[in-house]
């Protein structure tokens, strides 16, 4: 089986707190697996341990096969690990496209296999609009980044993620703080990214999140009570009672 990512028994303890308690879950090649669970559960626990910021107690995580466990943030990184840059990571007075370009650029670093300018040149732009197909961004290509509104710097933080090429993306509430209408847009903008990126998306908006997911698991307190398809998530009768029921309250 080749799981891109997969996680066994993962434990994190905050004193007396178990925030992670053996969490187990893999994510397959292609696949957008979605992470839901009420505040609280431990989604950020486990996402900052699998990048690097937090030190588990016990437990595994191999990417691509490989125990990333000792490595540092930055080694992990190296191996493909994709998070979503900081906003303030953008040059805002450059267009959209053009911080694209650099991101596509620094990924080659000196290492592009076409020594030819005009056509090295080309072959960034020709990636840059690969970027943009299908993402409501494509048609603000040549703003400038500091004339975003902030959902469409979201965007373009997820596509400079993406134009590293990650073997795995981890995106830790994308829509957090977005309006309905941004949140819609983001839900396009990471439509047009699946299949590109197998993705582990941490995400409150169900919405998003039955939109969006090949597979769900559900964490709650610490535990992964339920893993499945859309179908299968929406139908858990012990899923509804611990998470979906709290919408309706
Ligand atoms: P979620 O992202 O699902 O809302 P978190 O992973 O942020 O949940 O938190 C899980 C639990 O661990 C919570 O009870 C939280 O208070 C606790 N917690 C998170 N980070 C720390 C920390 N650095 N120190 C102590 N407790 C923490
Ligand atoms: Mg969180």
């Amino acid at each position: 089986m080749s799981a891109v990512l997969e996680l066994s028994n993962l434990v994190k303890r905050f004193g007396g707190l178990t925030a992670t308690d053996h969490v187990s879950l893999t994510v397959g090649a292609g696949e957008l697996h979605a992470l839901i669970g009420p505040n609280g559960a431990g989604k950020s626990t486990l996402i900052n341990q699998i990048c690097g910021e937090l030190t588990p107690n016990s437990g595994s995580i191999r990417l691509a096969g490989h125990e990333i466990m000792g490595l540092s943030a930055a080694d992990r990184v190296g191996l493909g690990l994709g998070r979503t840059f900081q906003i303030t990571s953008l040059l805002e007075d450059w267009s959209v496209r053009r911080n694209l370009g650099l991101a596509v650029q620094a990924r080659e670093g000196g290492n592009f296999r076409i020594f030819d300018r005009v056509m090295q040149r080309r072959a960034i732009w020709d990636e840059v609009e690969a970027l943009l197909a299908g993402t409501p961004l494509a048609e603000r290509a040549d703003q400038r980044v500091a004339d975003l509104a902030h959902g469409e710097k979201k965007q373009l933080e997820l596509l400079m993620a993406m134009a590293m090429r990650p073997r795995i993306l981890l995106l830790d509430e994308p829509m957090a703080g977005l309006g309905h209408v941004e949140s819609q847009m983001m839900i396009e903008a990471l439509r047009a990214a699946k299949g590109q990126t197998p993705m582990l998306l941490v995400e409150h908006d169900m919405e998003a999140v039955f939109a969006l997911a090949d597979r769900i698991s559900v964490l709650v307190y610490g535990r992964v009570i339920a893993s499945g398809s859309v179908e299968e998530i929406r139908a858990n009768p012990e899923v509804r009672e611990a998470y979906l029921g709290e919408e309706d309250a």
